[in-house]
């Protein structure tokens, strides 16, 4: 483990790829060779270490962003698990947030897989240094050079080998050849390595590639350049250093390759993690705003800083209750101490404090600047929010969380789990900011939404497995949003006089647009106690209420502004609810008048098929109403890319197979809410109203 907190000895590593390409068997295989589990897992089997949660198991996907330390070279390597479904992309965001280098894994036989090139376009976003693994390399058909032009030619980068495979026709991928110690490495099943001299008959072969090598890494490092170019002999340590500054530089990619099922190539990869990728030394301080003053500022990675610190990821534990993944940026996080959670400002006692070794914690009574680790029970820590000294505040970049776009209906399946699923569903979105559980305030029905089919039915396995909850779904609909066009201008009165005391409440409220992304924003403009201040709540209350609902279709309002500018109050009849229910009733009627319209998830869609399906693939999405936004040829295939309305998306998968003879790929993300065409809106809205309560689906 890192000694005296050197940092320089610190890698915060993700591993990014398509699904299926070996991630969890790659993580596996690095705990098990770094000496932290004993005994490897087989993820055929259901074995895996990191795989945390008994559904990912059997799927065999990977959701949560676990963060597991390893022990290699005198280095502390924390693994920070992204998921490889694209459903989950914001997950790969939230990781991509905290870890300082990748790993982009890529099948050999597969190659760059429209998903791999989604998760790179994120990497790229967040400047995030990368080595490569061609994996699966004992495969009839794995094609290392095929997969090395695919990354440069698809993924516009600059790939250059360190090692290269031996492959022998009868025997499959028996080692590979370090080019920069020219050696080469043999495994034999058991992961058990012995190094020899290169073969002769591949010495040559080792010394073209190597001599490829130095010219890229001289191509974008000046210091290797200048001896380039003088003749000079470069010395292993110079080009090792000079392949890691152009590594941080992200002008070149260092790729790896082996068999990880195989265990070959495992370990010259935790090498080329200690050699290329970035300490939290070699990055740039990180960045944030004072919570007071709105100025920007920065912290150093230094243990005796002042405190920085993101929660990344809570999970909500059965065992040890609520752990919240935290990276420290800069200072010492320490058991027991108080902190400021600038985000919701309000300080926090720091209980117990992990780090988590394979599903192993270990206790520790700090975490210092450049490290990951695990805070318990900390109650009042959202995802996203920053931690930090109270004595100098500092306020982190939020992570941004897309917005959910499918909802689904749910009911407890029995008496018992009534009260239960509440609860349940309660601690899932506390734990998945892009989860959010609502009341479909026409029906009363309980509705989750959250960023696919799959993460809903995740859900719904958690709530079963995790909490002991049994519930039913309705089918999955597009969570369509209202908003309005124009202002309106409204005056009401809520008034009854039943007998005794009567009620009473009178508003002048104006509604505008607010503009897409705002949500709700309410301006009171009273004076004079025209209507007294405790009643204001009560208004907003009332519109917020009425906006959940929906008012166009049932579906929530969003992006209005509502301006309060006048209104009355009775000494006797007027109450909080009086005004609730008129400023509810008034919106309402504000909102009709305001030419309502239906927003609509429109997702960004690539679909990747041999060229004499391009044309049915395009027509078809044509006909759901999807706008063609590029067309490229990558080998014998074509990329069609569009964007897509979501509603129009179900059972796309099913469609393409038939379309491509099941020889197409796909995969689809949230891109933007976008106006529904009018008359496509109404029939949505009359086939909603169609459905009885309680029935939908
Ligand atoms: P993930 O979806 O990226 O986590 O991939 P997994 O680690 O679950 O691997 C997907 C499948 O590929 C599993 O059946 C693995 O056993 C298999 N696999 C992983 N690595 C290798 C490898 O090096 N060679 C071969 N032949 N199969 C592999």
């Amino acid at each position: 483990m890192a000694k005296n907190h050197d940092l320089t000895r610190v890698r915060n590593v993700g591993i990014m790829a398509h699904i299926d390409a070996g991630k969890t068997t790659v993580t596996e295989r690095i705990l098990y060779f770094s000496g932290k589990t004993h005994k490897m897992g087989e993820v055929h089997e259901g074995e895996a270490t990191m795989d945390w949660m008994a559904q990912e198991r059997e799927r065999g996907i990977t959701i949560t962003s676990a963060a597991t330390t390893v022990a290699w070279r005198d280095h502390a390597i924390t693994i920070i698990d992204t998921p490889g479904h694209v459903d989950f992309t914001v997950e790969v965001e939230r990781s991509l947030r905290v870890l300082d280098g990748a790993i982009a894994l890529f099948c050999g036989v597969g190659g760059v897989e429209p998903q791999s090139e989604t998760v790179w376009r994120q990497a790229d976003k967040y400047e995030v240094p990368v080595i490569a693994f061609v994996n699966k390399m004992d495969r009839a058909g794995a094609d290392f050079f095929g997969v090395i032009g695919l990354i440069e030619s698809q993924l516009g980068a600059n790939p250059v080998p360190v090692v290269i495979p031996m492959v022998d026709e009868n025997d499959g991928l028996l080692g590979v050849i370090d080019l920069i110690d020219n050696v080469a490495h043999y495994y034999d099943d058991e992961g058990t390595r012995h190094d020899e001299p290169v073969p002769a008959a591949r010495q040559a072969e080792r010394d073209s590639w190597f001599k490829h090598l130095i010219e890229k890494a001289s191509e974008v490092d000046d210091h290797l350049m200048e001896r380039f170019v003088a003749d000079e002999p470069i010395s292993r340590d110079e080009l090792i250093a000079g392949l890691r500054r152009a590594t941080l530089a992200r002008t070149i990619v260092p790729v790896l390759c082996g068999a990880a099922f195989r265990n070959k190539g495992v370990r010259r990869l935790l090498d080329a993690v200690v050699d290329f990728l970035p300490s939290p030394m070699d990055l740039p301080p990180v960045i944030g705003t004072c919570p007071e003053s709105r100025e920007a500022m920065e912290r150093l990675p230094k243990p005796d800083g002042r405190l920085a610190a993101l929660a990344f990821k809570i999970v909500a534990d059965q065992h040890t209750g609520k752990t919240t993944y935290v990276r420290v940026y800069s200072g010492t996080l320490r058991s027991g101490s108080q902190v400021l959670n600038s985000t919701q400002d309000r300080r926090q006692r720091i209980g117990r404090l992990m780090k988590m070794h394979a599903n192993r914690p270990e206790i520790v009574d700090e975490i210092t600047a450049g490290d990951i680790g695990v805070a318990v029970g900390l109650s009042e820590t959202n995802t996203g929010d920053t931690l930090c000294d109270p004595a100098h505040p500092i306020l982190l970049e939020a992570i941004e969380f897309p917005a959910p776009v499918l909802s689904i209906s749910i009911q407890p399946a029995s008496r018992q789990d009534r009260d239960k699923l509440g609860t349940a569903l309660h601690r899932l979105a506390n734990e998945d900011p892009t989860f959010v559980v609502s009341t479909g305030e026409a029906r009363g029905e309980t509705v989750i939404s959250g960023m696919g089919e799959l993460h809903l039915e995740i859900i719904v396995d958690r709530l079963r497995r995790e909490f002991g909850v049994g519930a039913v779904v309705g089918t999955p609909e597009v969570a369509y949003r209202e908003t309005i066009t124009l202002p309106a201008d409204i005056v009401h009165r809520y008034v009854k006089q039943t007998g005794g005391r009567g009620e009473y409440a009178h508003v002048v409220m104006r509604i505008e647009p607010a503009g897409a992304g705002v949500g709700f924003e309410f301006v009171n403009e009273i004076t004079g106690g025209r209507i007294p201040r405790e009643y204001i709540p009560s208004i907003e209350k009332g519109i917020i209420g009425a906006m959940a609902g929906g008012i166009y279709a049932g579906y929530p309002v969003v992006d209005v502004r509502v301006v309060l500018t006048d209104g009355s109050f009775h000494e006797v009849d007027s109450s909080d609810r009086a005004f609730q229910i008129c400023a509810s009733q008034a919106f309402k009627a504000a909102f009709a008048k305001a030419n309502p319209e239906l927003l609509e998830p429109v997702m960004s869609v690539q679909v990747v098929a041999p060229e004499e399906h391009a044309g049915p693939v395009h027509g078809d999405l044509c006909a759901r109403r999807g706008r063609i936004t590029g067309m490229h040829v990558k080998g014998a295939m074509n990329e069609v890319e569009a964007l897509v309305p979501l509603g129009t998306m179900f059972g796309y998968a099913t469609q393409l197979r038939s379309l491509t003879s099941g020889r197409a790929s796909f995969t689809m993300q949230f891109e933007r809410y976008e106006a529904v065409p009018y008359s496509i809106a109404e029939e949505i809205v009359a086939r909603r109203r169609e459905r009885p309560a309680g029935h939908r689906g």
